[in-house]
């Protein structure tokens, strides 16, 4: 099958497979200090961007991605109010964070500013909350951030990360895990994009090692479904300081007063079973 110019296509090489969307057109695309960004048009999936030929988000299928990142942490930690998006330039993730209204301040640490200013153009909504008097938007390393940060300063980290390569290969290592373990309160919840369960299985096992090794006392994963990411199955992977993230406040997540396309009290349960060639991993 040949696709020809009006398509993009994302490869996976390493497991010989490939996902495209057809185009309408080419909207943007840029070289900044650390990566190529490129944003199109697509006929099924509204704008798409893609960093370094990678699959970011689609306005079709973000929500999936954003509120998994966001609603299972938050509800899984008994009152957060204090809490750091590290990457997530997109700000969707963002968006979410600021819908519980106990939330009193909500950072986002991106490394690169380009993100953020093409998504306030291509993908307004995301950026719907960046007027919020809580948030607040600083541009620059999240490894640096952190390893800075105030000891026992926050109740939750969101790794919303690019794939472990580049800028964002030291987010995924037991040395950034401990700068985490230490600016979070006790009782205090990490989590962060863990990349696909069928096709990296391997960084799964590895991030739960390392987030074990740098203190943390348990650690779990919840998968849901992206068509857009390799293998249309995607994973965010928890880590409890002194606390189990498989527990979560059930009864305010089924009363939550904000709308949600995906998340609800029981995909949050669902979403932590582990399917049989998963099961043992985290604990
Ligand atoms: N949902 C996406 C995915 O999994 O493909 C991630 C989206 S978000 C756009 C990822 C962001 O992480 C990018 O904008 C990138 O610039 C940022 N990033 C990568 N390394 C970083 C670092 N060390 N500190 C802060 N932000 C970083």
């Amino acid at each position: 099958m040949t696709l020809d110019t009006t398509w993009f296509t994302e490869t996976y090489p390493k497991d010989g497979a490939a996902f495209s969307f057809k185009i309408k057109a080419k909207l943007h695309e840029e070289r900044t200090p650390y990566q190529h960004i490129e944003i199109y048009d697509t006929e099924g999936f509204g704008k798409l961007m893609v960093i370094d030929g990678c699959v970011m988000l689609t306005d079709r299928d973000n929500f999936l991605y954003h509120e998994m990142m966001s609603h299972p942490v938050l509800f899984a930690h008994r009152a957060p109010k204090k809490v750091m998006v590290i990457g997530g330039g997109d700000c969707g993730t963002l968006r979410e964070v600021l819908k519980h209204p106990g939330v009193e301040e909500a950072w986002q640490v991106e490394i690169d500013e380009r993100v953020t200013r093409l998504a306030e153009k291509y993908f307004p909504e995301l950026c719907s909350a960046n007027d919020d008097p809580r948030a607040r938007l600083y541009f620059g390393d999240g490894i640096q951030w952190l390893k800075d940060a105030d000891p026992g300063s926050l109740d939750a980290i969101i790794v919303d990360s690019t794939d472990p390569v580049g800028p964002a290969e030291g987010l995924f290592n037991e040395a950034f895990y401990r700068n985490c373990h230490r600016a979070l309160r006790p009782d205090g919840i990490l989590v962060g994009q863990s990349e696909s369960p069928l096709f990296h299985k391997a960084l799964i096992e590895s991030m739960h090692q390392a987030m074990r090794a740098a203190g943390f006392d348990h650690t779990r994963t919840l998968s849901f479904p992206q068509c857009v990411y390799p293998s249309g199955w995607w994973s965010a992977t928890l880590a409890g300081k002194g606390v189990d993230p498989l527990q979560f406040r059930e009864q305010d997540a089924r009363k939550k007063e904000f709308d949600t396309l995906y998340y609800t009290a029981d995909i949050h349960k669902a979403a932590l079973v582990m399917p049989a060639f998963m099961e043992g991993i985290g604990g």
